[in-house]
C-alpha cells in the first residue's frame, strides 16, 4: 500500500474525514489535491470535534506531514483560522506544506461568487459562495496567483492588474457595484504571504521522492463522485475534479504510483446544494433521517444548511464507484438506520419516456426521473459498540453484502458511528 486516495462515491459529506484520520496513524503523508474551503470534512477524536475546511485530515497525528498540493484552491484567510484554532484547542502544532504552485483564492473570487448566485437567483446552483468557481474559472483562464508570485511584488501587481481588468467591467456593468483597485487586493495579500511563506515549498519534489522512497501517502479527496465536473451531475457539480484518477495531477505524483482506492459510500443518501438527486425523501421522513445522520444530523459543515436526504441509490453509487477505480469500499454511517423496519434502497431509475434504467444517465436524462425501490429488511438495534462484522445482526449483514454485490466493490470496512474507533474491517 503506497498510495491510497480516499474519495467520496456519491455527493460528498459520505464521511472521508473520518476514514483519513483513521488511516493517517500508518501514513507519512495526508495530500489534499483539489478544491477547497467549500466543503467541510468533520473528524471526532480525543481532542474534541473539528470541522476542516482547507487543512488535510492528517493534522492529528505529529508525526504526519500535510500537503496541500497544487491543484488546490487555496483559501489563505481559511487556512489560517483552522490551523490557529486547532493549536488553541490543545492539538499539537501540524506539520503542513504548502504547493509553491497553488494557486490562491482572492476575496474578489467570493465577491463574484455571492454576486453571481444573487444573479442567478432560482436558477442558482446552491454556491457555498466560497469563491470556488469564479477561482477555477480565473485558474483555466490563466489569470489565476499562485503561492510563488506571493513573494514577487512586481509580478504579483501586474498579474492583478490584469485580472481585474475584465473584472470590474463585470462588477460595474453587470452587477451595478463599484470597481476594485489592485491596492485593495494587494494589502490582504501581503499579510497572507508572510503568514503563510514558512509552509510553502516544492511540495511535488517532496512527494516524488516520498514515493521513491516507498512511503504511505494518503490522497484525501473532496466531495464526492457525482459533483465531478466531466462526470457528475454537471452543471450542478463542482469546479474542480473529484476524481482519484485527479490525485496524481492535483498533488504532482506519478498515475503508477496510486496502488489503492478507498471509495467512501454512505449507508443512505444525502446530497447539499442543487441538482437532481433521484432517492430523495421529503417531509417527516426526510426530517428523521436526517435528524439521525451523521454526528449530529446531517447539515452542512460549511454552510449550516440542512442536507437533502435519500434512500441509498445503487445506480448511483455503483457508477461513482466505478467512476473513482474504486479497489475497495469504506461503508459509513450504518448504525444510523438502526431505527427502520424495512430499509428501501433504490436499484434503478424511470426516466420520464418510460425506460427503466440500472446505469446512471447524463443530468437532462435524470430529470423528471423516478426511483425504483426494493426493501430490505431492517435490524432494529443500536450498532455504535459492534467491532467485529459476525457481531453484526444477520439483517446488518445482509444490507452490507447487498450493498457490496450490487457495487461490484468489496467493502472492507464498516463505519457504525463517528469516532475513530467505531469501525468495523472485514
Ligand atoms: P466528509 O466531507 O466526507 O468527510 O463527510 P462529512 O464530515 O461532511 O459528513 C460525515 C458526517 O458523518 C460527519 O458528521 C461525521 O462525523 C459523521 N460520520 C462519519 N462516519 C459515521 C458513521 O459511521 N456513523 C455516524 N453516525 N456518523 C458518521
Amino acid at each position: 500500500m503506497a498510495v491510497t486516495a480516499i474519495v467520496g462515491a456519491n455527493w460528498g459529506d459520505e464521511g472521508k474525514g473520518k476514514i483519513t484520520d483513521m488511516l493517517a496513524a500508518q501514513s507519512g503523508y495526508v495530500v489534499r489535491y483539489q478544491g477547497g474551503s467549500n466543503a467541510g470534512h468533520t473528524i471526532i477524536n480525543h481532542y474534541g470535534k473539528f470541522a476542516l475546511h482547507m487543512l488535510p485530515s492528517g493534522v492529528f497525528y505529529p508525526g504526519v506531514h500535510n500537503v496541500l498540493g497544487p491543484g488546490v484552491a487555496l483559501d489563505i484567510g481559511k487556512l489560517r483560522e483552522e490551523y490557529e484554532a486547532l493549536i488553541g484547542r490543545g492539538v499539537p502544532k501540524p506539520s503542513l506544506h504548502v504547493s509553491e504552485r497553488a494557486q490562491v483564492v482572492l476575496s474578489v473570487h467570493r465577491l463574484f461568487d455571492e454576486l453571481e448566485e444573487e444573479r442567478l437567483g432560482r436558477r442558482g446552483f446552491g454556491s457555498t459562495k466560497r469563491g470556488i468557481a469564479p477561482f477555477y474559472a480565473d485558474k483555466f483562464a490563466k489569470l489565476g496567483i499562485q503561492v510563488a508570485d506571493l513573494f514577487e511584488p512586481v509580478r504579483l501587481r501586474e498579474k492583478l492588474e490584469q485580472s481585474l481588468a475584465a473584472k470590474n467591467v463585470l462588477l460595474q456593468h453587470l452587477y451595478g457595484v463599484e470597481p476594485i483597485e489592485e491596492e485593495a487586493l494587494l494589502d490582504g495579500l501581503q499579510q497572507e504571504a508572510e503568514w503563510i511563506r514558512p509552509f510553502v515549498c516544492d511540495t511535488t519534489d517532496m512527494l516524488q521522492e516520498a514515493c521513491r522512497n516507498g512511503e504511505h501517502i494518503l490522497l484525501e479527496g473532496q466531495l464526492g463522485a457525482l459533483r465531478d465536473p466531466d462526470h457528475g451531475i454537471y452543471p450542478y457539480s463542482t469546479s474542480s475534479s473529484t476524481i482519484a484518477g485527479y490525485g496524481p495531477v492535483g498533488s504532482g505524483i506519478p498515475v503508477r504510483a496510486v496502488t489503492d482506492v478507498i471509495a467512501v459510500v454512505k449507508a443512505y443518501s444525502s446530497c447539499a446544494g442543487a441538482g437532481p438527486f433521484i432517492s430523495e425523501i421529503e417531509g417527516e421522513e426526510a426530517d428523521e433521517l436526517r435528524r439521525r445522520g451523521g454526528d449530529a444530523g446531517e447539515y452542512g459543515v460549511t454552510t449550516g444548511r440542512p442536507r437533502r436526504m435519500g434512500w441509498f441509490d445503487v445506480v448511483a453509487t455503483r457508477y461513482g464507484c466505478m467512476i473513482q477505480g474504486a479497489t475497495e469500499a469504506a461503508l459509513t454511517n450504518l448504525d444510523v438506520l438502526g431505527y427502520l423496519d424495512t430499509i428501501p434502497v433504490c436499484t434503478a431509475y424511470e426516466l420520464k419516456d418510460g425506460t427503466v434504467t440500472d446505469k446512471f444517465p447524463s443530468t437532462g436524462k435524470l430529470q423528471g426521473a423516478k426511483p425504483i425501490l426494493q426493501h430490505l429488511a431492517g435490524w432494529r438495534s443500536d450498532l455504535s459498540g459492534v467491532r467485529s462484522f459476525d457481531e453484526l445482526p444477520e439483517a446488518a449483514k445482509a444490507y452490507v453484502l447487498f450493498i457490496e454485490e450490487n457495487i461490484r466493490v468489496k467493502v472492507t470496512t464498516v463505519s457504525i458511528g463517528p469516532g475513530r474507533e467505531q469501525v468495523i474491517i472485514r
